[in-house]
């Protein structure tokens, strides 16, 4: 029985080797392995696709999710006007210090020992919010000698002061040559100070009458030594409100047109915001979005600078009588989605002139890093009825007062000395 057994598994084994040799199954069995063989490489193949699809997936997400996150930190216009009368006072300023943060991590707060001259009080634009202007044939109106000129200059370098801010009225006889002959007289003699002056509108009308283009008058003036030009005349940027407020002024297009083309030639300039008049949130986020989209295109804004209105003394008061002064809470709040909205404009400053020293001190928890200037001289709000002052050692005191490490700088934001 067991040799039965043995001799029928050894017979089994024999028949398998000659089964399995045996042409027919060889071939099939051949067969079977080719097959096997081909099923690998196609295996192989779609893995390879499948690889080389995860990849390219891998990568365009990686793009998308960076382009989605830029969507997602930059923003919108709808966004903006959400917080602006939604969101809470408090997590409006631990939005706009986060921010302030992501762009100033050394947490350096600066101020720029400056002085406003204003040459002539003479305007024919007769905006409605300002006190300040005069008619030619009116007893106070004024244009100030290159000589009276020269001795505020010299008193502003007496004090370490390295910027003058330079502005009119818009003066309806004053033409290129003057102002050429003005700038280069001040550059020749006083090398060292910078010249920041002459807003949008001022070069517009002085192209006007002069019969050139604004280029032209930029590039004159830059080769006789402007600098940079503030962002005054700005106002809000919405015809709707301008026709209102100012209606002789230059439109939207115009006032950006003029910082295009200064960018252009390369004079940065500042872009600035007065509000609190008859603007709606959605004008204020339209304003926004006009620097935002010229800041992407030309990167020429320096700083961002917000005021409110001073009534006192003004011809829109006296129409508009419903206007209430801007309370410190709607500042602060405006001040924290600039600095939000604005994330391509590094520099906000703070507005202590219209604000007072300690709301102007608040603004730097609400996004505002710099504290603007020393302000020697101020004649354009005072007129409207704000007298704050402050020196250099005070803003040293409230910038240190806040945690943050103050320091003089000069108009292309270049720390000059750290206190
Ligand atoms: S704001 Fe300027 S342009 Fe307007 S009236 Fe006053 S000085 Fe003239």
């Amino acid at each position: 029985m067991f040799i039965k057994e043995k001799t029928k598994a050894k017979n089994k084994k024999i028949n398998f080797k000659y089964n399995f040799f045996n042409s027919k199954t060889f071939f099939k069995n051949q067969n079977a392995l080719y097959h096997i063989y081909d099923f690998n490489q196609k295996f192989l193949f779609l893995e390879t696709y499948f690889y080389l699809i995860s990849c390219l997936s891998a990568l365009f997400c990686y793009n998308l999710r960076k382009i989605f996150r830029t969507q997602m930190t930059r923003l919108s216009d709808k966004e903006a006007l959400y917080l602006l009368q939604h969101e809470s006072l408090h997590n409006l300023g631990k939005m706009a210090s986060a921010k302030k943060l992501e762009l100033h991590p050394k947490k350096i707060t600066t101020f720029i020992v400056d002085r406003n001259i204003n040459y002539t009080n003479v305007c024919w634009v007769d905006c409605k919010f300002c006190a300040f202007y005069r008619h030619a044939k009116e007893d106070d109106a004024y244009i100030l000698s290159f000589e009276e000129i020269g001795k505020k200059i010299e008193e502003l370098m007496d004090i370490g002061g390295t910027q003058i801010l330079f502005q009119g009225g818009v003066h309806p006889r004053l033409k290129i040559e003057w102002y050429e002959d003005l700038v280069s007289w001040i550059s020749k003699r006083y090398p060292s100070v910078t010249i920041h002056g002459f807003s949008a509108i001022e070069i517009d009308y002085i192209a006007r009458l002069s019969k050139i283009s604004i280029k032209e008058v930029l590039r004159r003036l830059r080769d006789k030594g402007l600098s940079s030009i503030p962002g005054a005349g700005a106002e809000i940027l919405s015809d709707k409100v301008r026709d209102v407020i100012a209606p002789k002024k230059l439109d939207v297009s115009k006032w950006l047109e003029v910082h295009r083309e200064a960018h252009l030639l390369g004079i940065k300039s500042t872009a600035t915001m007065m509000f609190g008049t008859v603007e709606t949130d959605e004008d204020i986020i339209e304003h926004l979005r006009h620097v935002r989209d010229l800041q992407d295109e030309t990167g020429g804004f320096r700083a961002f600078i917000a005021w409110s209105f001073q009534g006192s003394n003004t011809k829109l008061m006296q129409e508009q009588p419903q206007i209430t002064k801007t309370s410190s809470n709607r500042y602060l709040r405006i001040l924290a989605i600039a600095r939000l909205y604005l994330d391509n404009v590094v520099n906000v400053q703070s507005s202590w002139v219209t604000q007072g020293s300690y709301i102007g001190q608040l603004a730097l928890k609400f996004g505002a890093n710099d504290l603007g200037s020393t302000m020697m001289e101020e004649n354009v709000v005072a007129a409207a009825g704000a007298k704050n002052s402050m020196n250099q050692a005070q803003m040293v005191e409230l910038i240190k007062d806040v945690g943050e490490h103050p320091a003089k700088r000069d108009t292309a934001y270049n720390i000059l000395e750290r206190f």
